[in-house]
């Protein structure tokens, strides 16, 4: 979990720097809107705590240009004014919460932890690859709008490709996954349920989605 910290207060910076990393986040950090924005556009962060008033661009702006460029990492606003409008204003430019300076570690740990919750709660109900569709609440699968039924052996495979989509899995995290860590389950048994899967999901299609990386394990990409 990397969180990127764009602020000018150098002093500030550091304070937050050494309590994240003591809270074991890695951290990374920019002292102006026009770094930080730079560096959120090319890396991938869990979260960005991101003062308001900064040189060269303020924080309104790197928030607008980010949601601007679908980069929905979690944004946590800070700023040392005490006015609503700029709640206002934040939230508005897809800000996730405000922090009011002067705030207390805790109290930002606190909010870092509440917004990565959210997130994860609103990011899981739904994922979409293709024209795949899994609804985790209701644990359903639709293909192209057809529904998929799955055994619950080959919904936590593919629930795993999903969540990882692009990124090849190995067998043994797949085992781990869907039998439990440590479970002593082959190859040949993941094979099996993979097969089948690949069936209901791909079946004859030209384009598959489960792709075999060799030697590694599996891989769920357009
Ligand atoms: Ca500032």
């Amino acid at each position: 979990m990397t969180i990127l910290i764009i602020e000018d207060e150098e002093k500030l910076v550091k304070i937050l720097e050494a309590g994240l990393k003591e809270e074991r986040y890695a951290v990374d950090t920019a002292l102006d809107g026009e770094q930080g924005l730079k560096k959120a556009l090319s890396n991938e962060y869990s979260l960005i705590i991101l003062d308001i008033m900064l040189p060269k661009k303020d924080g309104f702006a790197v928030c607008k240009e980010l949601r601007d460029h679908q980069i929905q990492t979690p944004i946590i606003m800070l700023t040392a004014r005490e006015r609503v409008e700029d709640r206002v204003t934040g939230l508005n430019a897809g800000a996730d919460d405000y922090i009011m300076k002067p705030f207390g570690l805790e109290e930002l740990f606190a909010r870092i932890r509440a917004v990565l919750r959210r997130r994860k709660t609103a990011d899981s109900d739904i994922w979409k690859i293709a024209d795949i569709i899994m609804d985790k609440n209701k644990h359903e699968v639709t293909r192209a709008g057809v529904s998929v039924p799955l055994t619950p052996k080959e919904y936590r495979i593919l629930d795993t490709l999903m969540t990882n989509k692009g990124q090849a899995i190995t067998k043994r995290r797949l085992i781990d996954e869907v039998w439990g860590p440590g479970f002593k389950e082959s190859n040949n048994e993941l094979n099996v349920h993979v097969a089948y899967l690949r069936r209901k999901i791909d079946g004859e299609r030209a384009q598959p989605l489960i792709h075999t990386v060799r030697g590694v394990g599996y891989l769920l990409k357009e």
